[in-house]
């Protein structure tokens, strides 16, 4: 599985990062927000699921 972020409406509010600092890290200098995995450890799916549930404006996806 695989961890997306739409940037293009994503609002910048850093929580993903904040709550999992695992998966998500904010990038300065192209004013967005990196996934830090390519394919997700399966130890952290759990995290990711509750990650996409958080993002207020549902702009994190998981895919397969
Ligand atoms: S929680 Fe959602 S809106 Fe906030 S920075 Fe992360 S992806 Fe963007």
């Amino acid at each position: 599985m695989k961890l997306e972020i739409n940037n293009k409406y994503c609002i910048r509010c850093g929580l993903c990062e904040d709550l999992y600092p695992d998966l998500f890290k904010r990038n300065f200098e192209e004013h967005c927000i990196d996934v830090l995995h390519e394919e997700l450890p399966a130890e952290l799916e759990e995290r990711a699921k509750q990650a996409v549930a958080d993002c207020a404006v549902a702009m994190i996806r998981l895919v397969k």
